[in-house]
């Protein structure tokens, strides 16, 4: 009875707050996300009982705020798997135990390798491999993507230094944006291996772009004066459009491989893909399709007008030593190369 008529109250409140406030003229749109503990009998004290409702709201909170969710014990499980993962990887940054591995990136007519996007790996140790979108997403909500970013940046500068003719792709997090440092951290690494920014570029996602648009240009604006290139990654998986290309001075755009992925359910997928790359170019914005694993998608996008392919038909992610490895047997376009 008492879980009903608490469910009840969680309703009311919600509701309450779900419509605008009116403070003076001024209309205010807040919104509430609950997190109820139960004691049955009593028998849990009332600072546990706390701990326990502020977890709740917290969980709340993260399944998209604005509801409630009452406490349960694998709340605790979860939040203790996830302090530890964030202990691990504090602990792998500062012991260098972050690898990056680098997945070419291929010229569309010659095939040839025109540049490398470094890419995080983590073995954590009795785990094993973790997925960066896991890793990197507990790196910025726990204040450790700044360090982890440039500690990508410093290697991938490292190894670039072997194949001189090659561009050099880094992501980067929005959450570094944030640092009002970034541009000149950036630029006395590549100091430091005597790399040129105009080698270099930087892949953001949109999130930053759509959330803070003043910022972001401030943030762009600053990188650009140092030389290096932006790119909009992922594009075509969220929200960005093709003003936001113009809007803050993108250098390249990167056709997120759901777009290349779509291309085999039919429908108006290919249409969309051909305007979309058209409409960059006629911006003078160059374009980049990743995922392609199949030579029918790589034929299409190069219809579409992509100058640069990348994705597992022409290289999967690999050691630094396998790319010299392979630069060198580049004298032959990589297409020959497997037919061989
Ligand atoms: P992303 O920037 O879109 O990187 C491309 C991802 O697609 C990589 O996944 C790559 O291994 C994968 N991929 C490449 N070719 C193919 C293909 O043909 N087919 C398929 N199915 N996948 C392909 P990965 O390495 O797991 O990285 C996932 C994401 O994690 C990256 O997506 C990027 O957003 C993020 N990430 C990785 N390293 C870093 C980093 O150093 N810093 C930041 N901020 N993010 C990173
Ligand atoms: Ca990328
Ligand atoms: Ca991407």
């Amino acid at each position: 009875h008492a879980r009903i008529e608490g469910r009840k109250l969680c309703d009311d409140l919600l509701s309450l707050f779900s419509e605008p406030f009116m403070i003076g003229t001024r209309v205010a749109a807040i919104g509430c996300s609950i997190g109820p503990a139960v004691s049955k009998g009593g028998d849990i004290d009332g600072e546990e009982l706390l701990r326990r409702a502020d977890m709740a709201m917290y969980e709340a909170k993260e399944n998209g705020r604005g509801r409630y969710m009452a406490y349960e014990p694998y709340m605790d499980t979860r939040r203790e798997e996830k302090n530890q993962l964030e202990a691990d990887l504090k602990y792998a940054i500062e012991h260098d135990e972050i690898s990056v591995v680098f997945q070419p990136v291929v010229n569309t007519l010659t095939r040839r390798i025109s540049g490398v996007e470094a890419l995080a790996r983590w073995n954590r140790a009795g785990y094993g491999p973790v997925s960066p979108d896991v890793f990197i997403a507990a790196a910025e909500s726990s204040g450790l993507i700044d360090q982890l970013g440039l500690a990508v940046l410093q290697k991938a500068c490292h190894a670039a230094t072997e194949w001189p003719h090659v561009k050099l792709a880094v992501n980067v997090s929005p959450v570094q944006f944030r640092n009002p440092f970034f541009a000149a951290q950036v630029l006395s690494i590549l100091e430091e291996h005597d790399i040129p920014p105009a080698r270099v570029m930087l892949e953001m996602t949109e999130g930053y772009f759509i959330h803070h648009p003043e910022r972001a240009g401030t943030a762009i604006e600053k990188l650009k004066q140092i030389g290096v290139s932006i790119a909009l990654d992922d594009f075509g998986s969220g929200f960005a459009s093709i003003g936001y290309l113009r809007r803050f001075g993108f250098n390249r755009m990167k056709i997120d491989k759901s777009l290349v992925v779509a291309l085999d359910e039919g429908g108006r997928s290919l249409e969309m893909l051909t305007a979309t790359v058209a409409l960059a170019r006629s911006l003078g914005i160059p374009v980049t399709a990743e995922g392609i694993e199949t030579e029918d998608q790589a034929a299409i996008l190069q219809l579409c007008g992509c100058d640069e392919l990348q994705g597992y038909l022409f290289a999967k992610p690999m050691p630094a030593d396998e790319v010299t490895t392979m630069l060198a047997q580049q004298e032959t376009p990589v297409r020959q190369l497997k037919v061989s």
